[in-house]
């Protein structure tokens, strides 16, 4: 039950298709020509209206509303419930990243989740006057296919990556221009934030027909519809999560395990040039994914491209031997570092995966295994079926008729071992 409902805003602005919640409160902001902080604090999405000197306030309602947030944004604004849901990233809970509902935040360690931050299109943000994309948020985005380049990781004036706080309640928002706020050492009354027009800012163009478009298009087109059935998946669809969750391990052995110098056997020239040029100054962020590189996002555009693209260079393609071609060069590039692949290890390359990977990997390790073990692992088979458990295995004993085992099969396994001798 609502006890206090806000007032009803005096000009509404709609939501644009797709467009992340704090874009659309911010432009509402812009339109009513009143403080960040007024909005926010009318609408209860946050628990302070202490003018922008709480720093950390928590974004955990771009992650999710509450029933009662969401009712009261409604309320003030008209705009129905579900839409606003679908401006958070709950939106892609299951799909792209996994939400711990009760602490509304981000698994990170799981499908590539970002909790904070945001990519961004120049172009899209030219083209909408500066409204935001609910997916540059997902650490699977990183090329607009619309405007065919990568997209942007850091405003170029101040540095920094976009929307990781919430925009100064002090301030009114400018849509398109840089919202982040100059550290409180440098300026003690936070302001409207950087201010730079980020519609100016320079990315990477791409030929419509750069694999990385085709990538991307492939992602998001998996995230959309909760259905991988591209390349490899085309004869055996899996749930968005489960090829994510592949592509990510993929990923990660490619950026672990391959050299630099056979990078081009990966990707295009263009990316890697591009992202041995690119830097990011988020040390730490960066320096924790580079320990274990692929095991959380990517911490730029460039490089999650490079290691997604790489991964469907295996996984996209159309038909299991040119796949299991390239998962070999894989394995012997694993093999030349200290992580050893073998049918044992498979399991070890990522948490969710599915039998799409587990194909290609047996398939890929069938030459190196004892006959006895290709057989058992049936590597020939692709995909290759699942493992029965025991209890399986007991049913189906127990449902076989006896006279096949005492009389029929018996006699063909003569059969066969006299006519192998
Ligand atoms: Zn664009
Ligand atoms: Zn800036």
């Amino acid at each position: 039950m609502i006890v206090d409902l806000p007032r009803t805003f005096p000009i509404r602005v709609a939501p644009l298709p797709g467009e992340a919640l704090d874009s659309w409160l911010e432009a509402l902001a812009h339109r009513m020509d009143t403080r960040y902080g007024d909005v926010l604090g009318d609408l209860g999405l946050t628990a302070t209206r202490t003018g922008g000197r709480n720093l950390d306030l928590p974004t955990d309602w771009t992650i999710a509303l509450l029933d009662q947030e969401a009712a009261r944004v409604t309320h003030a604004t008209g705009v129905d419930r579900d839409v606003l849901q679908s401006m958070t990233l709950m939106h892609f809970h299951g799909r792209a990243l996994l939400i711990d509902p009760d602490t509304r935040q981000v698994n990170r360690k799981r499908l590539w989740g970002r909790g904070n931050g945001s990519r961004y299109c120049p172009d899209c943000l030219a083209d909408s006057r500066g409204r935001w994309q609910l997916v540059w948020r997902l650490g699977w985005t990183f090329a607009c296919l619309q405007h065919c380049r990568l997209l942007a990781d850091l405003c170029p004036n101040c540095q920094r990556t976009p929307r990781q706080r919430l925009f100064s309640l002090e301030g009114q928002p400018t849509p398109g221009r840089c919202g982040t706020r100059p550290s409180r050492r440098v300026e003690p009354t936070p302001g409207s934030g950087c201010g730079h027009d980020l519609s100016t800012t320079h990315t990477l163009r791409l030929s419509r027909d750069h694999p990385v478009l085709a990538a991307q298009h492939h992602l998001l087109r998996t995230i959309e519809t909760d259905s991988a059935d591209f390349g490899l998946y085309a004869q055996l669809p899996q749930p968005a999560s489960v090829a994510l969750s592949e592509i990510r391990a993929v990923a990660g052995r490619v950026l672990t395990s391959v050299a630099a110098s056979e990078m081009s056997a990966w990707v295009p020239e263009d990316i890697l040039s591009a992202g041995g040029a690119s830097q990011h100054p988020d040390g730490a962020t960066q320096h924790k994914t580079l320990i274990r590189p692929g095991f959380m996002a990517p911490p730029t555009a460039i490089r999650t491209a490079t290691a997604v693209t790489a991964a469907l260079r295996i996984l996209g393609q159309p038909s299991p031997p040119p796949a299991i071609f390239a998962m070999r060069q894989l394995i012997d590039s694993c093999r030349d570092s200290a992580e050893k692949t073998t049918a044992t290890t498979i399991t070890t390359w990522g948490r969710g995966t599915g039998p799409i990977l587990r194909s290609v990997q047996l398939a890929a390790l069938g030459p190196s295994m004892r006959p006895s073990d290709q057989l058992r692992k049936r590597t020939a088979s692709f995909p290759a079926r699942s493992r029965i458990d025991e209890q399986q295995l007991n049913h189906r004993a127990r449902t076989l008729p006896s006279i096949f085992w005492h009389q029929h099969w018996p006699r063909r396994l003569c059969w066969s071992a006299a006519d192998s001798t």
